[in-house]
């Protein structure tokens, strides 16, 4: 093993493991929540998964900031496959390891090749959006400048790793003009401006600045919203599969409202017999939310698609649904942050609902779904905005005043009017 193996294998080491210690943390948090089954319809999961994940598909509503976002979700998805290579190149001392793959090498390397550029270009056209266009969803009061930082930061990283990865093809075929191993159509295009370079140095500083860029990215990812990059596979699988309108019911609930509304229900028709009551109704801090609801708040991207399409924003509201991932993500890491401080048992005495997220932000909520439907990653702002109301109302009874009228007349009429069933009709007789 030469002194530089010994270098590359400490430092990818110390990055792949400081890495995956920040992702057990945040699996760690998400595991904080409640159970939720989401392993069923694997096959219905696995169609949603490739339509939406891999293609990009509902990016498309906007057309052009989609087609340049997924060519370079796309284009990491090829690049990865060198990376990986250059990992295990550079631990064991070895040059292009991958190229024993034969035609499949040619295909990966030469798609990695062109959609290097294709992901260069795309960077450079949202830094220029970013930096020069005023896009009215980018802004919000939750938006702070740390964000556009973070992006813009990202984005740098993502440029330099493109145009390394091209000197270092460059670099690589000049050195063995005859004899290598791949294809590198736009790299052979851009060689002839290099012929006065020192391809073997050009190759070698790529090289290290590649793959140390990559691992400088793997490790912002998990204090940045680009975590989605990680996250967005296994959110798009565990999302919610049901027709949108559907709301979900507490099925012990359910079961006393329907022998109320009809004493000659069969009290064991539904739910099931079986099926305890929960210890308490809806939720109020993020560990009363459950885990598909938690990981949501990690996958977002902070796109604000769904705050653009919501109609309570529009209208002026204080309602974002981005933000109330935001807050979700930003809880769910303080509460993090206590156990590693204080231990599990520690509380801060402060709560997701009223110390991040208001009533009038709640209460402002349609529930059309409008925000659930945009979002390019199925994240359901809607489900966790439905358990905080859940918990105001049957646990705190703090619904407005008028959907308090409202449940009065149910329980009392069977209805939400104040007239009861029998004078329905009484109408007709005036
Ligand atoms: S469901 Fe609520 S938060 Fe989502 S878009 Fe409709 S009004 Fe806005
Ligand atoms: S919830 Fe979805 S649409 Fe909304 S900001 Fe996050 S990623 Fe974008």
């Amino acid at each position: 093993m030469g002194k530089s193996s010994i270098i590359f294998s400490c430092i990818l080491f110390l990055a792949l493991g400081f890495f995956s210690y920040n992702l057990w943390k945040i699996i760690r948090n998400i595991r904080l929540g409640k159970s939720k089954n989401r392993f069923d319809q694997p096959l219905k999961r696995t169609k949603i998964l490739l339509k939406i994940a891999f293609g990009q598909t509902k990016l498309f509503a906007r057309p052009i900031s989609g087609i340049l976002h997924a060519l370079v979700y796309w284009g990491f998805l090829v690049i990865t496959i060198g990376t990986l290579e250059m990992m295990v190149d550079g631990v064991f001392n070895l040059d292009r390891s991958f190229g024993v793959l034969g035609g499949f090498y040619n295909v990966a390397t030469a798609s990695g090749d062109v959609m290097a550029v294709l992901v260069f270009v795309s960077c450079i056209m949202f830094m220029f959006r970013r930096l020069f266009l005023k896009i009215k969803r980018f802004s919000g009061k939750e938006m702070k400048k740390s964000s556009s930082i973070d992006a813009i930061v990202a984005l740098v990283i993502i440029v330099f790793l493109m145009v390394s990865l091209l000197t270092m093809n460059i670099g690589y075929i000049g050195i063995h003009p005859d004899s290598y191993f791949g294809s590198f159509p736009l790299s052979n295009l851009l060689l002839p401006y290099f012929v006065n370079w020192d391809l073997h140095l050009l190759h070698d500083i790529s090289w290290w600045v590649h793959i140390i860029l990559v691992l400088i990215f793997l490790n912002e990812l998990p204090y940045s919203k680009h975590f989605h990059v990680v996250m967005s596979i296994p959110n798009v699988y565990f999302s919610n599969i049901e027709n949108l309108g559907k709301m979900e019911n507490i099925s012990s609930v359910t079961k006393e409202v329907k022998l109320m509304m009809d004493p000659n229900a069969d009290p064991y028709a539904t739910p099931p017999v079986d099926t305890p009551p929960p210890e308490s109704f809806g939720a109020k801090d993020v560990t009363d939310l459950n885990w598909v609801q938690l990981m949501n708040a990690y996958s977002c991207t902070e796109c604000g698609r769904c705050t653009s399409e919501c109609p309570a924003n529009q209208t002026g509201k204080l309602l974002s649904p981005r933000k109330i991932m935001m807050d979700t993500r930003q809880r769910i890491k303080e509460v993090g942050k206590n156990i590693d401080k204080h231990g599990k048992d520690y509380t801060d005495n402060k709560t997701l609902l009223n110390d991040y997220i208001s009533t009038e932000e709640l209460w402002a909520c349609t529930t059309c779904n409008a925000c659930t439907q945009a979002c390019p990653l199925n994240i359901d702002p809607l489900s966790i905005i439905v358990d905080l109301r859940r918990h105001l109302v049957m646990e705190e009874s703090a619904a407005p005043q008028e959907l308090n009228m409202m449940f009065n007349n149910v329980e009392n009429n069977g209805a939400p009017w104040q007239f009861s069933a029998a004078d329905r009709l009484k109408w007709k007789d005036e």
